[in-house]
């Protein structure tokens, strides 16, 4: 096959919902649907593996969350599927969004009896701000739920882009009849259970079949006359508005039943895009282009806390990767020639041949690949776009052992790179280093990291600052200026980019209206 029949073949999406939507449920469905997996219940087991198995994950298992995110391909339809799981937590952290840079649309699942909700939306705006498609499942009919016309409206009001139904469910919870699917017309009849696949389900043809009136009574003659209500309100699909984020289309099911899982695995393959071109500053690269071209979109350490080796996570830009190829790191010009690289294929990390654009790819090393590291054949390119987000949680950092102060930088340096967290250098001299995080969690984890992997007892302690805004100048001498008069708020990031450092919105406000100068970035990009 050449590389751009490779490229169309593929899609890769990231899953995203609140949690306790159904999202570990639906993921493992989908796998079994895809015939990557055997026996469900794998995906869960594997959670549970991983807790066990491996030490600083220990507060994952605490918390009973996910706090790393990992990468599923399968194989479907001719079609290979890259499937990015998010972290399933309001505490979330950095990582969760950078997922989302790493993929071509996105699936929300959705929780029927509580709408959408906090985390979801959080996602969503990264989503909107990328024009992400996005395919939406509402899972848990089986339940007494809220009415679907309130969760499309809902939906639409938070997404800010218009639902398209494909499917309508016949009832709810206990009259769950099954769901009608719009566009082929025809319903398919739900039969509780999660051993069947869903070609063993019942059809029954045409909306007005007598057959589904007399079976499904009040429940029929409902969802009918809301079939024709979002008929003449709805507007049609129309797949460029899809691909531009601006529709999205909505199935509903119940995931543990399997139940509108096949749907929503028709339309990933159907409906999602295939790999498109990336940005980079010097040009735009091709999926299909001859030459190999990846970015670093997540370093993850490695589960045994034992080797401080890390994975780095790759998503292939273009051209064709092969196991062992000499690859350029664009920001050092360093070598390498990765031999263990690993796919994610079918849930086992297995070790990989080859792959090509959408896919990802997981390559062990000892830090010498960073966050947004750009590999190629030999050319210099920088991939625009992956983003750190302004922290909105800070804490100030001290070792306990004065002795250990050299370990905690060199830890807090690599996790800074790995992305887990970002340090912050205040520009006054003796100042403590500054923790930012958009997670709570991610102090937690950086604490029990630098215990166990930097032997390093680290105090954290409240800080003033709750902002940080990157600024820039077009006016060197109005830069300077504002530095001058701010020394006391302005700290350095892991790439020593400067950053201002407030208290409140309103501190932030007043050095905007002093300063119309210097431009505020809530988000800096890499490179
Ligand atoms: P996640 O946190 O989003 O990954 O959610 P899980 O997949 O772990 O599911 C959360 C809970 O909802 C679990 O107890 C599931 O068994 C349950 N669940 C998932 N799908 C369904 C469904 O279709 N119907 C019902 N009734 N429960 C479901």
């Amino acid at each position: 096959m050449s590389i751009s029949q490779e490229v169309a073949r593929r899609r890769t999406f990231a899953i995203i919902s609140h949690p306790d939507a159904g999202k570990t449920t639906l993921t493992e469905k989908l796998l079994l649907f895809a015939g990557a997996i055997q026996i469900a219940g794998s995906v869960k087991a594997r959670k549970a593996s991983r807790h066990a198995s491996s030490d600083w994950m220990e507060i994952e298992k605490q918390r009973g969350i996910s706090v790393a995110s990992s990468v599923m391909q399968m194989e479907y339809r001719d079609c290979v599927i890259n499937l990015l799981d998010t972290p399933g937590h309001q505490d979330f952290s950095e990582d969760t969004y950078r997922v989302l840079t790493a993929v071509d649309a996105a699936l929300m699942v959705i929780d029927a009896a509580n709408g959408v909700e906090p985390q979801t939306i959080r996602l969503l705006q990264v989503c909107r701000a990328r024009n992400t498609p996005i395919i939406t499942f509402i899972n848990k009919l089986d339940r007494e739920v809220q009415e679907p016309l309130n969760l499309l409206s809902e939906i639409e009001s938070h997404l800010g882009m218009d639902a398209v139904p494909f499917s309508w469910p016949v009832g709810m919870g206990r009259s769950f009849g099954g769901v009608f699917d719009i566009r082929r017309n025809r319903m398919r009849v739900f039969r509780a259970g999660q051993e069947k696949r869903g070609a063993q389900d019942e059809m029954i043809d045409g909306l007005d079949n007598p057959e589904i009136a007399s079976r499904f009574g009040d429940a029929y003659a409902k969802a009918n006359e809301e079939i024709e209500l979002i008929q003449a309100a709805a507007p049609e699909f129309d797949h460029d508005a899809f691909l531009a984020g601006k529709q999205t289309p909505v199935f509903f099911g119940s995931a543990i039943n399997n139940f509108g899982v096949q749907e929503v695995l028709d339309a990933l393959v159907d409906l999602a895009p295939t790999p498109g071109p990336r940005t980079a500053i010097q040009r735009e690269v091709q999926p299909d282009e001859p030459k190999f071209s990846g970015v670093v979109f997540k370093v993850q350490a490695n589960m045994d806390p034992a080797h401080r080796d890390r994975v780095a996570f790759v998503r292939v830009s273009s051209g064709r990767f092969e196991r062992g190829m000499r690859l350029k790191i664009a920001r050092n010009g360093k070598e390498m020639r990765p031999n263990n690289v690993v796919s994610f294929l079918s849930q086992r990390r297995e070790l990989l041949d080859v792959a090509y654009a959408g896919d990802v790819i997981g390559i062990p090393n000892h830090g010498v690949l960073q966050l947004g590291d750009v590999l190629t054949e030999g050319e210099t390119l920088q991939f625009t776009g992956l983003p750190f987000f302004a922290p909105e949680l800070f804490q100030a950092v001290e070792v306990k052992d004065p002795l250990r102060i050299k370990q905690l930088r060199i830890g807090l340096t690599q996790l800074g790179e790995e992305g887990a967290i970002q340090v912050f250098r205040p520009e006054a001299s003796g100042g403590a280093l500054l923790l930012g995080a958009v997670g709570q969690l991610q102090f937690e984890v950086v604490a029990h990291r630098l215990k166990t992997e930097y032997k390093v007892d680290a105090r954290m302690m409240p800080s003033r600052y709750n902002m940080a805004r990157w600024f820039t100048a077009e006016d060197p001498a109005v830069l300077r200026k504002f530095m001058n008069a701010n020394a006391a708020n302005i700290a350095y990031d892991v790439v020593d980019a400067a950053a201002f450092l407030a208290s409140s919105p309103a501190q932030l406000r007043v050095a905007q209206e002093l300063y119309p100068g210097v431009e505020f970035h809530a988000m800096r990009e890499h490179g």
